[in-house]
């Protein structure tokens, strides 16, 4: 996703400041003008930019924090939460409640991505259980319904619509009727779109709302108009109950966090974002964990970069093609321990995360740290390949883990110990499932040498944690934080 740059400048000038060895006026400017100049760059308004600067500045007032005062952690945090509010719309959006049946109204311009969205939100609540349906509404582009049905073929969900009928209304009306007597839950309306805001269009879209009373209004954005989506979004919103909001093709434009943070300002909620042209390419959007990510995977070319300087090119490609399937073993744990302990103080590969350098892995936790992982590495030391490979935790029953424990010295209490560990970090490491790794350059040329390597060890876990922003999760892990 493009938004990886943005992010990418965010961190790294959150960790140069975290770098500085006094934490002064200048410092904190130069952090806030990096900051303000990567928001600009991907077209958040002026004004909101600026009221962030400002209210950073407020809450880290450097002269009003005592000397006891955690000043890096401070100015963080109050990123992080401007971050988040610009982004917030401040209230939540309707949801629709499976197995109760729920009319949902797409709308947009043309081009949007209505009709490829409409597919992937349904696509997406089916996977999950629900019963979709799809109705095409749109008469007014030609070829419309041919592509809603493909789609909806594609992704085998039932759909309605018409060679022959002209009127948009009566279509709507008709398959929401047929759909609800199938006992669907999920009806979703897709709308024509014009090139431009027409009365003709907004006239149309109210016809049709106003006959098929949908629960959810669900307004559809192209994001590389970037700051301008506020106008669009509010013109929408004067015309018709727009409850929602996705906001599409949020992979291809550098513009995507202006558009996110336009349409916050006009208090609509986005639910969603498109990140591709495919049905899977579709993610919840939800502002803490988007604004975490977000600084979280920061430095994707940083960390491309550190991987060829620590590993040879050879050995890479094993572990990241493992990590995008989310199959995480316990071998890999294993492995990912020893780069740490490889690579040197633990506090180094915590420095890497953005933002979390010192204060994550204080002086005098380190040996603590250090010891903890050379335990757990004994007690794998007594598993099984098979139980070193398997993905799946409950193969790790009662008489395995007596035996690990007495192979390795250790009490069963500890090996249960580094299982829930393992667990946990699983938990972590599958969100890197399906993760996009550089498709061209770097990965093809790891790939063509894959099968030619054995699993070569790579210092990836410090990456993985950048990418992810799970910081407590790690505080957790190594004992350390405050
Ligand atoms: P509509 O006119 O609003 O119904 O828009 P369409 O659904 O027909 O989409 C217009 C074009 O945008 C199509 O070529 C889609 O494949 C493409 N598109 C839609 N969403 C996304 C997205 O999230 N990313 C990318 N790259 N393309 C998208
Ligand atoms: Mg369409």
């Amino acid at each position: 996703m493009v938004l990886a740059q943005l992010g990418g400048s965010i961190s790294r000038a959150l960790q140069q400041m975290s770098n500085a060895t006094v934490i002064d006026e200048k410092v904190l400017n130069e952090c806030l003008n990096e900051i303000t100049r990567a928001l600009l760059q991907a077209d958040v308004q002026f004004k909101l930019v600026r009221d962030m600067q400002t209210n950073i500045k407020k809450i880290v007032n450097l002269e009003d924090l005592a000397a006891g005062h955690n000043k890096r952690k401070i100015i963080q945090q109050a990123v992080f939460n401007e971050l988040c509010k610009m982004l917030d719309a401040g209230k939540p959006s309707f949801t629709p409640k499976k197995g109760k049946p729920s009319v949902v109204m797409f709308v947009g311009l043309q081009g949007s991505g209505k009709t490829t969205t409409c597919t992937k939100y349904a696509y997406y609540h089916q996977k999950k259980g629900w019963k979709p349906a799809l109705v095409c509404a749109d008469t007014f582009r030609a070829g419309a319904f041919d592509q809603l049905k493909q789609n909806a073929t594609k992704a085998k969900i039932p759909f309605y619509g018409s060679y022959m009928e002209s009127d948009p209304v009566k279509i709507a009306v008709d398959g929401v009727e047929r759909f609800k007597k199938e006992n669907c839950d999920l009806i979703i309306v897709d709308t024509s779109g014009r090139h431009k805001q027409e009365a003709a269009l907004f006239e149309e879209m109210r016809q049709v709302s106003e006959a098929t009373k949908p629960d959810l209004v669900i307004f559809v954005m192209d994001s590389s108009i970037g700051q301008a989506a506020f106008d669009q979004a509010q013109a929408f919103k004067q015309s018709v109950a727009v409850g929602a909001v996705i906001v599409t093709k949020m992979d291809g434009h550098a513009k995507g966090g202006g558009a996110l943070s336009a349409v916050a300002a006009t208090k609509s909620p986005v639910i969603f974002i498109g990140t591709g042209e495919h049905m899977d390419e579709f993610e919840v959007f939800d502002v803490k964990p988007f604004v975490s990510r977000l600084l979280g995977m920061g430095d994707w070319s940083g960390f491309m970069d550190k991987i060829h300087e620590v590993v040879p090119m050879d050995q890479q490609p094993e572990l990241l093609q493992k990590l995008s399937e989310g199959n995480f073993t316990l071998r890999i744990m294993y492995e990912q321990f020893q780069n740490i302990l490889k690579m040197g103080p633990i506090s180094q590969v915590f420095s890497m995360l953005p933002g979390f350098s010192a204060e994550l892995m204080p002086k005098g936790r380190e040996k603590e740290s250090q010891a903890k992982i050379k335990r757990y590495m004994t007690m794998m030391d007594s598993m099984t390949n098979e139980e070193l490979d398997s993905s799946n935790p409950k193969i790790m029953n009662e008489s395995r883990i007596m035996r690990i424990a007495r192979g390795s010295g250790r009490q069963v209490r500890e090996v249960m110990e580094m299982l829930e560990e393992y667990k946990r970090l699983a938990k972590i490491w599958s969100k890197m499932k399906g993760l996009k790794f550089p498709k061209k350059g770097d990965m093809s040329a790891l790939s063509r040498n894959m099968n030619a390597q054995q699993m070569g060890g790579m210092g990836g876990l410090q990456s993985l944690m950048k990418q992810m922003g799970s910081a407590k999760d790690m505080m957790g892990m190594f004992g350390g934080g405050n």
